[in-house]
């Protein structure tokens, strides 16, 4: 049973990935400056570590976006991915994505934008994308690609070993991780945390790290916050939107007979396509199910008991309000749809002929998860009250490890952290709200 402290310096609610990153970094943080060590921290979870998304995440690792602000946010991330790759599960194998002729200007930007900080990425266009991509995959059906891009520094990870990873990493610091201690309110002082409920008491804390994965709109409410924004953009206009927006995710995986290597005998890079003009038709039926198409898919690592692929698609919108509990797998609402099965399998038997006919080896099991996105789907890493840092990655951060690295030099005191200056709360009243994207999905 749990034992909880009456103060801590540091209280961390939530051990997921930031939660649990961001402990570990900051006992380093505040041993390197002399000014204490883990045991000023401790981490709160009402489960336990990995109950969140992160225990249930896909665990890719790119650094695929159009918001270039977040290039050096996975700069970071891999470097402490690769700071520790075995426990941390952590294969490099780098990560391939491929679309058609619209997505070029984009992936221009993008590659560039990675190059200049560091982060090793190649471009391939037209007939070069076809032969990049067939290099790898002999049979990959190249007839809608146009442009294809490498990035070196990526890869997966395995979700349960990334936690175990942390968790005990936080151990090593002397940082706290309490499980089954959730909480249940917050005793305000004007704009500062004074006390955290919880049910096992109160705990008062000098700051206070929000890091509560899909629960971040519940513990908003709990906070007194408004549910709705008004977000300005820099071209002026501005839509008011509600805080969060609930999303559900697709993934699973699919048995194979062979192993899924290389045409040199290794593992493949994680791979992403995005073909936003051309449809997915069912194998079976022979009917259209999307007039676009969108998966990707890896190797399943920790997932399956024997080979296997694990992938996903595009996520669903659910709305301002989710059934949060249970969460994930656990949770009826929110497993992926039938039809997910008969999408993986088509898209996939489409781009790689070695696939087709595989329906009867996706893999039936409780497959689901939701996550809290932000009003532009972009993180936001910043200070929400005057002793409340909030990490709300918009559920795509598994991957960004060492977003809690940039954290805890805030927390240890640092003035400016400049990568994360862009995900500031502020920046919805600013005029820099981030815009569009190219893309069917919410996360580029
Ligand atoms: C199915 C799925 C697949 C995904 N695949 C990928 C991927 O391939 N790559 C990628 O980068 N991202 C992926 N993501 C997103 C990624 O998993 C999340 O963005 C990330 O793990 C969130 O981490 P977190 O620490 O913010 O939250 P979580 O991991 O959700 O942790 C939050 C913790 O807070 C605890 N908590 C909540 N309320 C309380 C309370 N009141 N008191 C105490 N504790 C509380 C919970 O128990 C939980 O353990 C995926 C997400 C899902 C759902």
């Amino acid at each position: 049973m749990s034992v909880l402290p009456e103060s801590k310096r540091f209280v961390i609610v939530g051990a997921g990935m930031h939660g649990l990153s961001t402990a570990w970094h900051l006992a380093m943080e505040l041993e390197r400056r002399g000014q204490g060590s883990g045991k000023d921290i401790v981490v709160l979870d009402k489960t336990g570590p990995g109950a969140g998304a992160t225990g249930i995440a896909c665990g890719c690792v790119r650094n695929l976006y159009m918001t270039k602000e977040l290039h050096p946010i996975l700069r970071h991330s891999v470097d402490v991915w690769q700071s520790d790759p075995i426990r941390f599960g952590f294969q490099q194998v780098g990560y391939i994505s491929a679309g058609e002729a619209n997505q070029q200007a984009d992936y221009e930007l993008m590659v560039e934008s990675h190059n200049a900080c560091g982060y090793r990425s190649d471009l391939y266009v037209g007939q070069e994308a076809k032969s990049f991509l067939k290099s790898i995959w002999p049979d990959f059906n190249t007839d809608r690609i146009e442009v294809a891009h490498f990035e070196h520094p990526s890869g997966y990870a395995g979700t349960r070993q990334a936690v175990a990873g942390l968790a005990e990493k936080c151990a090593q610091h002397g940082v706290e991780i309490l499980a089954g201690i959730e909480v249940t309110g917050y005793d305000l002082a004007g704009r500062t945390i004074r006390k955290l409920h919880t049910n096992l008491g109160d705990i008062s804390a000098e700051a206070v790290v929000l890091s509560v994965g899909a629960w971040m709109g519940k513990h908003w409410d709990l906070l007194g916050l408004s549910e709705e924004l008004e977000c300005r953009y820099p071209d002026g206009g501005s839509v008011t939107k509600d805080m969060w927006t609930y999303w559900r995710l697709l993934e699973g995986e699919m048995y194979i007979d062979r192993p899924y290597r290389t045409a040199d005998d290794r593992d493949p890079p994680v791979l992403h396509v995005e073909l936003m003009n051309t449809p997915v038709i069912n194998e079976t039926t022979g009917e259209e199910m999307s007039d676009h198409l969108y998966v990707y898919w890896k190797n399943a690592a920790e997932r399956m008991e024997s080979i296997g692929l694990q992938g996903g698609t595009i996520p669903i919108k659910i709305g301002n309000a989710a059934t949060l509990d249970p969460y994930g797998h656990a949770n009826d609402e929110y497993q992926a749809d039938s039809w997910f099965a008969d999408y993986f399998v088509s898209a996939m038997g489409y781009l790689m002929p070695r696939f087709k006919g595989h329906r009867s080896k996706f893999k039936d099991r409780r497959n689901g998860g939701i996550g809290a996105f932000t009003p532009d789907n972009v993180p936001i890493f910043d200070w929400v009250l005057d002793n409340a840092y909030m990490v709300a990655d918009s559920n795509h951060g598994f991957k960004m490890i060492g977003a809690g690295k940039l954290v805890a030099k805030v927390l240890a005191g640092e003035n400016r952290v400049a990568e994360l200056e862009p995900f500031a709360f502020t920046r919805f009243a600013g005029g820099k709200t981030f815009g569009s994207s190219n893309s069917h999905c919410p996360w580029v």
